[in-house]
C-alpha cells in the first residue's frame, strides 16, 4: 500500500495509507489528488497539503457557519469565498432564514471532482434553488459586486497560490464594502500553533476594517498541529459575545442536527489560549 505524506510544514507532518487513488491531476499549477483512507474516507489534497477528508469535515464546515449565522440571528444572504468541496454550502442551507447562498469559486474543476468523489460533502447543495455559483476570483467579486451580504465565509486554500489574495488588506476591504450592517466575516486561518504569524498577519490586515476582529478555535483532526483558528471580523462586539442562553434558543428554534457545534462550544471557542493572546498582544 503507498503512503500519502503530507508536506505543510518541515520536518513533520502526517501520513495517509492510499487503499485507492480515485483522481489525481498534475498540471503545471498545482497537484491535486483524492484517495481512500482507512481512517478518514475520501481525502482531498492539494500541492501536498490536505484540503479535506469525509471524516472530519463537519467539526471544520459546522464551525465556519453556525457560529457567524447563530450570532448574526436573521441572516437572509451569505457569501461563500472559495468551499469548492460543498460542504459549506450544505450547512447554511440548514438555515431555514437564510434565503440566498452565493458561492464564489475559482475552479469549477473541483466543485466537478467533489460533487463526484466527495458527494456527502455538497449532498445537492449546488442544486439547491437558495444556491448562486459564481467562477472566478474572490477578490474580483468582492471588490466588483454591487450585492450586501449578512455573512461572509471565506473558505479558501491555505495562503500559497491563488488562496494568498484571500488574505490580503484588498481583500478584507471588499468583503467589508459588500458586508451589509451587523454583518460578520469569517475565514479560515490556519492552525495557530504552526502558523502563529497568520493570525498576527490577520489581526494587522483586518482590524483597519472592523471595530470587533477577534478569533475562534476548533480542533479538526486532518488540520494538524493544534487547534484551526478561525478569524472574525464585525462592527458589534455584541454580536461575538452572545450569551449562550440567547445562542441555545437561535439553535433550539433552527432545528439543525450537528455533530460538533452546540452552543457551549460556540460561545467557548471564542476563548483563546494565552500563547495566542501574547502573539496578538491581547494578553
Ligand atoms: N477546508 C480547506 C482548508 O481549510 O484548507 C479548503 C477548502 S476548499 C477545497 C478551498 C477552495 O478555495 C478550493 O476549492 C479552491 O479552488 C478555492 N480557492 C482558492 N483560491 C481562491 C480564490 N482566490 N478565489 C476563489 N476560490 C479560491
Amino acid at each position: 500500500m503507498t503512503v500519502y505524506k503530507e508536506t505543510l510544514y518541515d520536518g513533520y507532518g502526517q501520513a495517509f495509507d492510499v487503499e485507492e487513488v480515485l483522481f489525481e491531476q498534475q498540471t503545471d499549477s498545482w497537484h491535486l489528488i483524492i484517495f481512500r483512507n482507512p481512517q478518514f474516507g475520501t481525502v482531498m489534497a492539494l500541492d501536498g497539503i490536505i484540503q479535506t477528508t469525509e471524516k472530519d469535515e463537519f467539526v471544520y464546515h459546522e464551525m465556519l457557519t453556525h457560529v457567524p449565522l447563530l450570532a448574526h440571528g436573521n441572516a437572509k444572504k451569505v457569501l461563500i469565498i472559495g468551499g469548492g468541496d460543498g460542504g459549506m454550502l450544505r450547512e447554511v442551507l440548514k438555515h431555514d432564514s437564510v434565503e440566498s447562498v452565493t458561492q464564489v469559486e475559482i475552479d469549477q474543476a473541483v466543485i466537478d471532482m467533489c460533487i463526484e468523489y466527495l458527494p456527502n460533502h455538497s449532498q445537492g447543495a449546488y442544486e439547491n434553488p437558495r444556491t448562486n455559483i459564481v467562477i472566478g476570483d474572490g477578490i474580483d467579486y468582492v471588490c466588483q459586486t454591487d450585492e450586501k451580504y449578512d455573512v461572509i465565509i471565506s473558505d479558501c486554500t491555505d495562503p500559497v497560490g491563488p488562496g494568498e489574495v484571500l488574505f490580503s488588506s484588498k481583500f478584507y476591504e471588499g468583503c467589508k464594502r459588500c458586508l451589509s450592517e451587523g454583518g460578520v466575516f469569517v475565514a479560515q486561518n490556519g492552525v495557530v500553533y504552526m502558523q502563529p504569524d497568520e493570525v498576527l498577519t490577520t489581526r494587522q490586515r483586518l482590524s483597519p476594517y472592523f471595530k470587533d476582529q477577534s478569533f475562534y478555535t476548533a480542533a479538526v483532526p486532518t488540520y494538524i498541529g493544534g487547534a484551526m483558528t478561525f478569524a472574525w471580523g464585525c462592527d458589534d462586539e455584541a454580536i461575538r459575545q452572545q450569551s449562550v442562553e440567547l445562542i441555545s434558543e437561535r439553535y433550539k428554534a433552527s432545528d439543525i442536527k450537528t455533530r460538533y457545534y452546540n452552543p457551549a462550544i460556540h460561545t467557548g471557542s471564542f476563548a483563546l489560549p494565552q500563547y495566542v493572546l501574547e502573539v496578538l498582544g491581547d494578553d
